[in-house]
């Protein structure tokens, strides 16, 4: 593939931290996590961050220390990651899905209050492709019915509301250092909030509810067990490598933005597409990918389309698949109506995702954009 969806860009600087790490011999519970975490809290500008080995398993962790499990229900997108749902699956209480705004494919706040119930506990955002939710209304409902706010920030590193980075809108954040993400530490997440407390628990529910750490015990190999708590840790090895991929990140964003700009120049002129709105500049994108909605017609091409693309070396992707009710293992479980979930539908049925990362360039934007074209004209 001459120009890959997703292509984590790593360096001679991640390797040699790679190296350092190993040398050290300090595998677990160095300075290279909680380096990391300082680093990221302060690119955010956050209170508290937490390292945690994967999104998936700090979502888990956070519905956990919440105490969220049977009998509770948490909202959810209706189109995101299977993994945002799956994370309030483990705990035994109920997602409820609620289906996309048409032109951001973000949360519909519009439906948010119908689906609270006395059973919710909490409503969990994505910022969907990088697009913030606007979260004054999703705070303000929040704060009516007394619901803890999470944001699924996997893809949204350098997103802003108003000036305050995702994450920090809400009462807690996490990220995800997938090899595809924005920046990579291989597996990997990192949890921001602002609440000590709550920082604290997080802290010790990721590490078996150990009171000490390593460093803290005068007496070696004496602890108490305090708690209830997973091994959701990330290894030194891991954060070195996000310590390093964090330093690049402006640089990234910089690149995304600059790809995707001159990609919407060039798919401007394709008929037979639509092009999601483009927020407005108080909701400041990371742009991870310029997603683009056939209109129906094409859309039973969509196939075709694909393979055409990756014929001509070119990536794609589809975000995502299905909207998660629609999944086997959710339509199962809970049963599934279409009507209910339109727009998250559209998403998923009618949309290509192309790439815009740093791992390539404006020129190879040019390209795709004019490859594109040709590939629809000659369906029409
Ligand atoms: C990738 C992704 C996740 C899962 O992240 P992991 O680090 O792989 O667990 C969760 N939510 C969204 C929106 C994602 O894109």
């Amino acid at each position: 593939m001459k120009y890959p969806f997703g292509k984590p860009v790593i360096g001679v600087e991640e390797r040699l931290a790679i190296e350092e790490v190993l040398q050290s011999g300090i595998l677990v519970h160095g300075s290279k996590t909680t380096g990391f975490e300082l680093a990221f809290a302060s690119y955010t500008k956050a209170p508290y961050a937490v390292t945690v080995s994967s999104c998936t398993a700090g979502m888990h962790l956070i519905y956990f220390t919440l105490n969220i499990g049977e009998g509770d229900e948490v909202i959810v997108p209706a189109q995101t990651h299977v993994a945002t749902a799956h994370a309030v699956e483990f705990t035994g209480a109920k997602p409820v899905f609620v289906d996309s705004e048409r032109s951001t494919g973000n949360i519909d706040i519009d439906r948010l209050e119908a689906a609270i119930t006395s059973a919710t506990k909490a409503i969990t955002v994505v910022h969907y492709l990088g697009v913030p939710v606007d979260m004054s209304r999703v705070l303000k409902i929040a704060k009516d019915h007394n619901l803890f706010v999470f944001e699924d920030c996997a893809l949204s590193p350098g997103a802003k509301v108003d000036g305050t980075h995702t994450g920090l809108l809400g009462d807690a954040g996490i990220f995800s250092f997938y090899p595809v993400k924005h920046i990579t530490s291989a597996e990997g997440g990192m949890i921001i909030l602002k609440d000590e407390e709550l920082c604290r628990k997080l802290q010790l529910k990721k590490a078996f509810g150990v009171d000490r750490t390593h460093g803290m015990r005068k007496d070696p190999g004496l602890y108490d067990v305090v708690d209830l708590g997973f091994n959701y840790r990330m290894s030194e090895i891991h954060a070195a490598i996000g310590v390093e991929q964090l330093k690049k990140l402006p640089f990234f964003l910089q690149k995304r933005a600059e790809n995707k700009a001159a990609l919407l120049k060039r798919l401007g002129t394709v008929s037979g597409i639509e092009l999601m709105s483009s927020p407005p500049d108080r909701l400041k994108s990371s742009d991870y990918c310029v997603s683009i909605l056939l209109d129906k017609d094409l859309a039973f091409k969509r196939q075709e389309i694909m393979r055409s693309l990756s014929a001509r070396g070119i990536g794609c992707s589809i975000y995502y698949p299905q909207p998660v009710p629609r999944m086997s293992y959710y339509k199962r479980k809970y049963g599934y109506d279409p009507s209910a979930f339109v727009e998250a539908t559209r998403y998923s049925d009618q949309s290509i995702a192309l790439p815009i990362g740093p791992h390539l360039e404006v020129a190879d934007m040019e390209r795709i954009g004019d490859e594109l074209k040709s590939i629809i004209e000659d369906l029409q």
